[in-house]
C-alpha cells in the first residue's frame, strides 16, 4: 500500500469549496484510519464492519444531503465526494451509506407522514436503527413492474406476502421498506424486524461486497397497520426515485474506486523493474494504460461535478443520473481491470486492493440498474422509443 494523496490531472480541486474540500478531507481521514488497515480482514472474512456505524452516524454520513432530523444538509456535491472517499475504501462501506440514507431515510423524508419521520428518520441519522430497501424479487430484478409481493387491505391493516432478493443490510435491518402489490398500485411499507412472519437469511458464497451483509426477506402473511404505508407515493415512481437518488452517490462511489486502482498500479509500477533494471513505468504500453485510466477518471470527475451542480439547483433528473451511473461504473471497472494486469501476479493477492475493488464494481455495475437498462434509459431520452421489451 502506498500513502494516497488524491488523483487530480486537471485541477480538479479548483472545482470545490473550502466546504466541499473539508468534507472530502474528513471522510478520507476516516477511511485511511478506520478502513484501510482493516478492510482486506473484513472482506476475506465476510464480515461487515458494524462498529463503525455509530462512527459513521457521529460524522454525519447518513442522509447527509437531507435537512433537518439531524441530518447534516450538505450540498449534493459534499455528499457525492464523501461517496467518493468512501469507495476508495471499499464499495460495501458505500452501499451500506447508500442504503441507510438515499434508500430508506429519503422515501421516509420524502413521502412518509410526519409520524414516520419523527419516528425513523433521527434514529436512521444517529445509527440507532439500520435500514434496508427491498425492491428486487428472485423473478423481478431489472423489471420490478412485475413483482409479485402482495399487500391486501384487511380492515385497518395491510397483510404482506412475497418475497425479497439480494437485499442489502437485510438481516441486520431494524426497518425494512418493502415495495408491495396493493389494490391502487405499488406501495412501500416499513416492516419492522421481528414482525410475525418476517424473516432475512443471509445469501452467502458471493464473490463481491464481501464485507456487505446480503439478504433474501420472505415475508409470509406479515399483518402492518396501516400507518406503516408511505402515504404520499403510489406506483413504480416511489422505489425509482430512490434508486436515481442511491445511483447519483453510486455515480461518485465509483470514482473513489477508480482512484485506489489507478494510485495503487501507478505507484507499483515505478517502483517494479523488469527488463534491465527499468521499472515497468518506463515502458510506453504501461504509460499507455495509466494514461487511458488518469483521462477515463477525469472525465468521471467532470461528468459528477457537472450532475452535482444540476442537482443542486434541481435540473438534475433521472436520465442525467443514468448516465453518470453507467459510465463511471464501468470507468471504474475498466481501470480496475488495468490496473490488476499491471501489477502482474500481485493484482489477483488481497495484500493489494485492487482485485477486491475488481469484484465488488461487479456488483455495483449489476444493482441500482444494470448497464444494460442505463443504456436503455438513455437510449428513451434520445430517441423517445422505450427499447426495454
Ligand atoms: C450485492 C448486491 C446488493 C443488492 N442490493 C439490493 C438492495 O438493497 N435492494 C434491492 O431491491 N435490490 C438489490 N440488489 C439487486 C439488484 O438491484 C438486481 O440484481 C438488479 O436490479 C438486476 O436484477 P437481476 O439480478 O434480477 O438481473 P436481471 O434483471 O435478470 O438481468 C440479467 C441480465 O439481463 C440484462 N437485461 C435485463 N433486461 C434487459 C433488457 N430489457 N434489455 C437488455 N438487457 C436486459 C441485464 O442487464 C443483465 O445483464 C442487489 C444486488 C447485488 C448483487
Amino acid at each position: 500500500m502506498f500513502p494516497f494523496r488524491g488523483v487530480d490531472y486537471l485541477e480538479i480541486d479548483s472545482l470545490w469549496s473550502d466546504e466541499e474540500k473539508l468534507v472530502r478531507r474528513t471522510v478520507r481521514d476516516f477511511v485511511d484510519r478506520e478502513v484501510l488497515p482493516h478492510v482486506e480482514a473484513w472482506n476475506r472474512e465476510a464480515h461487515f464492519p458494524a462498529h463503525l456505524v455509530p462512527v459513521m452516524a457521529e460524522l454525519g454520513f447518513f442522509g447527509a444531503n437531507l435537512r433537518g432530523y439531524g441530518c447534516a444538509g450538505m450540498n449534493n456535491v459534499q455528499y457525492g465526494l464523501m461517496m467518493q472517499e468512501l469507495e476508495r475504501g471499499d464499495s460495501a462501506l458505500r452501499s451500506f451509506v447508500s442504503v441507510q440514507g438515499a434508500l430508506v431515510m429519503y422515501p421516509i423524508y420524502e413521502y412518509g407522514s410526519e409520524a414516520q419521520k419523527q419516528r425513523w428518520l433521527p434514529a436512521l441519522q444517529q445509527g440507532r436503527a439500520i435500514g434496508c430497501f427491498g425492491l428486487t424479487e428472485p423473478d423481478f430484478g431489472s423489471n420490478p413492474a412485475g413483482m409479485r409481493t402482495r399487500a391486501v387491505k384487511d380492515g385497518g391493516e395491510y397483510v404482506l406476502t412475497g418475497e425479497k432478493a439480494w437485499i442489502t443490510s437485510g438481516s441486520i435491518a431494524d426497518v425494512a421498506l418493502v415495495w408491495a402489490r396493493a389494490d391502487d398500485g405499488i406501495r412501500g411499507f416499513l416492516v419492522e424486524k421481528g414482525l410475525p412472519g418476517f424473516a432475512a437469511r443471509d445469501i452467502k458464497g458471493k464473490w463481491s461486497l464481501r464485507a456487505s451483509v446480503t439478504s433474501i426477506l420472505s415475508l409470509q402473511e406479515v399483518r402492518v397497520g396501516a400507518e406503516a404505508m408511505l402515504p404520499r407515493v403510489r406506483g413504480l415512481r416511489g422505489p425509482l426515485s430512490c434508486l436515481t437518488q442511491a445511483r447519483y452517490g453510486i455515480g461518485w462511489g465509483a470514482i473513489g474506486a477508480a482512484m485506489a486502482c489507478y494510485h495503487e498500479a501507478l505507484e507499483y509500477a515505478k517502483a517494479r523493474k523488469q527488463f534491465d533494471d527499468r521499472p515497468i513505468a518506463s515502458h510506453q504500453l504501461i504509460q499507455e494504460k495509466l494514461a487511458d485510466m488518469i483521462t477515463e477518471i477525469t472525465k468521471a470527475q467532470l461528468l459528477a461535478h457537472h450532475v452535482g451542480r444540476l442537482k443542486d439547483s434541481g435540473r438534475a433528473d433521472f436520465a442525467h443520473v443514468s448516465m453518470l451511473k453507467r459510465n463511471n461504473v464501468r470507468m471504474a471497472l475498466e481501470v480496475a481491470r488495468a490496473a490488476r494486469d499491471m501489477l502482474g501476479a500481485n493484482g489477483v493477492a488481497d495484500e493489494y486492493p485492487i482485485f477486491r475493488h475488481l469484484c465488488n464494481l461487479e456488483s455495483v455495475s449489476t444493482y441500482e440498474g444494470t448497464h444494460n437498462i442505463h443504456t436503455l434509459i438513455i437510449g428513451e431520452r434520445v430517441t423517445g422509443i422505450a427499447a426495454y421489451r
